[in-house]
């Protein structure tokens, strides 16, 4: 084994988890590919989301606590937006990663065995 093998620091890793945390909920996903696109207030959330103000507003609160998206006030209007370049890139290797699960090919284009394909809808 290589001596230079290096571990991350226990800080790191505890705050790593708690952000995968944060990304481990569809609704969460679905609001950083929204704000990727656009940025949105809560209104125009709600209304692409087909969700309850109240749910929406929550993980928004959510989301800005690991800054995952940033938040700024237009006029009357409270805008969300996902400008942390890290965030837009997880958010693209996830989806990319997701897209090679969904056709059942592993990153050479090699086909996984038939226990990781995902059945499409
Ligand atoms: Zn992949």
């Amino acid at each position: 084994m290589s001596e230079s093998l290096k571990l991350i620091h226990q800080a790191k890793l505890d705050e790593a988890a708690k952000i995968a945390k944060v990304l481990a909920n569809p609704t969460r996903i679905q609001i950083l590919n929204l704000l990727e696109q656009d940025r949105l207030n809560v209104g125009e959330l709600v209304a692409a989301l087909g969700s309850e103000q109240s749910t929406v507003s929550h993980q928004l609160q959510k989301l800005r606590a690991y800054q995952l998206i940033s938040q700024e006030r237009i006029g009357k209007s409270v805008y969300y937006e996902l400008d942390d370049p890290h965030i837009v890139d997880t958010l693209n290797q996830l989806l990319g990663h997701v897209d090679h699960l969904l056709l059942g090919e592993d990153h050479a284009g090699k086909h996984l065995p038939d226990c990781f394909h995902v059945e499409k809808e």
